[in-house]
This record gives structure tokens, sequence and C-alpha cells, in this order.
């Protein structure tokens, strides 16, 4: 498959989400209360058929997705990626029981998931996380705090990586599916400048048995990583569809607005200005669909096409919306404006699921290694 460039299918399933994004989810988003769980907005993606094309959609699918959502409505794009994180630990490595109690309500979009890794002092290193599975005659007792981790605490159910084997890194790690009514189980909001609910989950002697480990014991940091591996071209992908939201809405914007006796695009500083934002735009989006296809075929230098498409996207994502901002003046920063909205969503994915630094880390790794 030609990674430069989608077939007809492919950029009408896009055109279509774009309208779903805007027509149907968007009027659901407005609704919903900042920080909270928008549960009519999960449930219309359920309806929709795209929390269940998460399961069963390649990266490049997963991709086109978040990209086209993005652009449209941010919130329904979130909220469907964080399904995803949240349950793919279930779908590609729970068991039969597991997928069948937790899955057809998560595709449904009745339970809503999260992907608990972070940790007060365990973020980018978070081989280091300390929360702490306590053995005892038919399992364990889960002590400790996950941090930063979104949807929570209104999420029904986590993904959790606890620590099994004390100081022995990533290979003492598991996974556990936890439900959000285990005793012991609570939690807080925190307040954040990113749009979407973000909160801590205390755990104080919460129990877990066998059958709620996800893979096999002290192997959990494999069911981290390999959920990130898919989703990190993904959060490129939302920062693609963000740039292009920025640069469609300055396209129209210094196309009408007056100055100097013509309109703004007619000062060359300005239309150069535009024809940077959308070259960068291009290039991150061919990055994005050239590691996804990667994905897809199973190909060997995944880890660095993953790592320079999250990089390069997220950080062209942020130059993009933060000129368009520019090329705006003052209304940008009026609250309700699409561009201060998207100026507070754009900076979180240059932190989460590896930070920039972290992707040159993996690249300048992998580049090395040959
Ligand atoms: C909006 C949002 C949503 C999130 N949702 C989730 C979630 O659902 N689940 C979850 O588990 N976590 C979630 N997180 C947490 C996220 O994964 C962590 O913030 C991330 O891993 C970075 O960890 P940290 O914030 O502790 O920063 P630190 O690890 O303390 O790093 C701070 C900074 O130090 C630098 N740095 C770190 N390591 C290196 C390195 N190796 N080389 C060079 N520089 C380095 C980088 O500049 C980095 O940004 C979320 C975070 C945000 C902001």
């Amino acid at each position: 498959m030609p990674v430069f460039s989608l077939d007809p299918a492919q950029t009408a399933w896009c055109a279509e989400l774009r309208a779903l994004g805007s027509e149907r989810l968007r009027p659901l988003a407005e609704k919903g209360e900042p920080g909270h769980v928008n549960r009519p907005l999960v449930a219309a993606l359920g309806e929709l058929g795209l929390i269940g094309r998460l399961f069963d959609a390649g990266a490049l699918d997963l991709c086109l997705m978040r990209e086209a959502l993005a652009q449209t409505c941010t919130e329904a794009e979130t909220a469907l990626a964080l399904q995803g994180l949240g349950a793919h630990p279930v779908a590609a490595f729970g068991t039969a029981g597991q997928r069948a109690r937790w899955l057809p309500e998560v595709t449904a979009g009745r339970a809503v998931a999260a992907f608990a890794l972070s940790e007060p002092d365990a973020g980018s290193d978070a081989a280091a996380l300390a929360l702490e599975a306590v053995p005892e005659s038919d399992g364990w007792r889960l002590s400790g705090e996950k941090r930063w981790i979104s949807n929570a605490p209104e999420a029904d159910f986590a993904t959790v990586f606890a620590r099994t084997t004390p100081g022995a890194g990533a290979r003492g790690v598991t996974a556990f599916l936890v439900p959000a009514d285990r005793p012991g189980l609570t939690g807080s909001p925190l307040d954040m400048l990113s749009p979407h609910p973000i909160g801590s989950l205390l755990f104080d002697g919460v129990p877990v048995g066998p059958a709620d480990v996800l893979g096999e014991v002290d192997r959990g940091f494999r069911v981290a990583m390999t959920t990130l591996n898919l989703f990190r071209p993904s959060v490129g992908a939302f920062a693609v569809g963000m740039a292009q939201a920025a640069l469609d809405a300055t396209l129209a914007h210094t196309a009408r607005r007056a100055a100097f006796g013509g309109v703004l695009k007619d000062l060359q500083a300005v239309s150069h200005q535009v024809a940077e934002m959308a070259t960068r735009t291009e290039a991150a989006r061919l990055l994005v669909y050239a590691a996804a296809a990667a994905y897809d075929a199973g190909a060997a230098d995944v880890p660095k096409r993953a790592a320079m498409a999250k990089l390069l996207a997220t950080e062209t994502a942020q130059y993009v919306v933060d000129a368009a901002v520019q090329l705006h003046g003052a209304r940008a920063l009026q609250r309700g404006h699409l561009l201060e909205h998207l100026y507070r969503e754009v900076r979180a994915p240059r932190i989460y699921e590896g930070a920039t630094e972290v992707q040159r880390t993996v690249i300048a790794k992998e580049l090395y290694a040959r």
C-alpha cells in the first residue's frame, strides 16, 4: 500500500468521520461538563460503531479516525482514544472471561476505560513504578497511587500496572484489570489545563486475584509497551488533526480579515506563514501514515518510525496552533474560540505517551543499534 496517499474509500471515510464529528458529536461534547467523563458522548461513539472499530482496525485506521475526529471534535477524539488505550490490554491480553465481561460494554460505550501506568514518582521512567501488589493466599492486595490518569476517577475499570516483584524493574510488573467498585479503591479529579477528565486513583489494600491478571504475572510491562506502541503514531494523528483544524481556520480568517486596504492574506508575511504551517502539517501527516502502515505491515523499524511520527507531529501541531493564534490576533484568545480550545489541547501530547525527549532517546537508540 502506498504510504503517501489514501485510497478513495479511506478519503471518503475520513470525510464521513469529520461530518459525524461536527454534526453528531460536537453538540454532545458541548453539553459535557469540563473535567468529567461525558457519558452520552461515549455512548454515541459506541452507537456509531467507532469504538468497536478500535479493536479490529489496524494502526492506520486508528490514525485516520483520530485525525478526522480531531479536526471537528477533539472531545470525541479523546474519548474514543481513551476507550482504546484502557481496553486494548483486555482485547489483546485478556482471558475469554475478561473479554466477555468488558469488551461488549466498552464497545457499546456503556463502560468507560482507563489506562493506569503513571505514578507521582514514575512518569517517563515507567519501569520505576512502585504501586505494591502484596501477595496473599488467593491473590494480591494493591496499595499506592496512580496519578495523571485520563478518565479517572470516573472510569468503570482501569488497566492497572503494579509491582509484583520488588527490585526487578520492568520485569517485576503485572497488569491487572481492576473494576472501579473494588473495596479500597478511591480517587479524585485533578484540575488540568488539558480539557479531558484526568485524576488520581488511590489503592488502599485493593484485593485482586488471578482472574484479574492481564497477560502473565511479572510480564505486565509488555502489556503496557504493546499498547503504547500501537497508540504512539495515533497520538501523532490526533496532533495532525488539530494542526489541520488550526490551518483551516487560519486560511478562512486571513482570507477575509480586512487590514491595510486589503485582507491579511495579501501580506506576504502572512501568506508565507500559512504556507509554512501547511507544509509542516503535511510532512507530519505523511510520517504518521508511514509509521502506522509500518505497524500494520509488521515492519522491523516500527519503534523508530512511531517515535519519529509522535515527536514530529506533536511538535508541529504546537507550532501550527501557536502560529494560528498569532494570525487570528486577540479573538483567538477569547474563551470558547476554536483556537483557545486547541491551544489548551495541543500542549499535553508533547508530554504523555512518551515525552518529546523520550522519543528522541528511542530514535537515537534505534539509529545506533544498526
Ligand atoms: C493530559 C495528560 C493525560 C495523561 N493521561 C495518562 C493516562 O491516561 N495514563 C497514564 O498512565 N498516564 C497519563 N499521563 C501521564 C503521562 O504519561 C506522564 O506525564 C508522562 O509519562 C511523563 O511523566 P512525568 O509527567 O512524570 O514527567 P517526568 O518523567 O518527570 O519528565 C519531565 C520532563 O523531563 C524530561 N525527561 C524525562 N525523561 C527524559 C529522558 N529520558 N531524556 C530527556 N529528557 C527527559 C522531559 O522534558 C519530560 O517532559 C497523562 C499526562 C497528561 C499531561
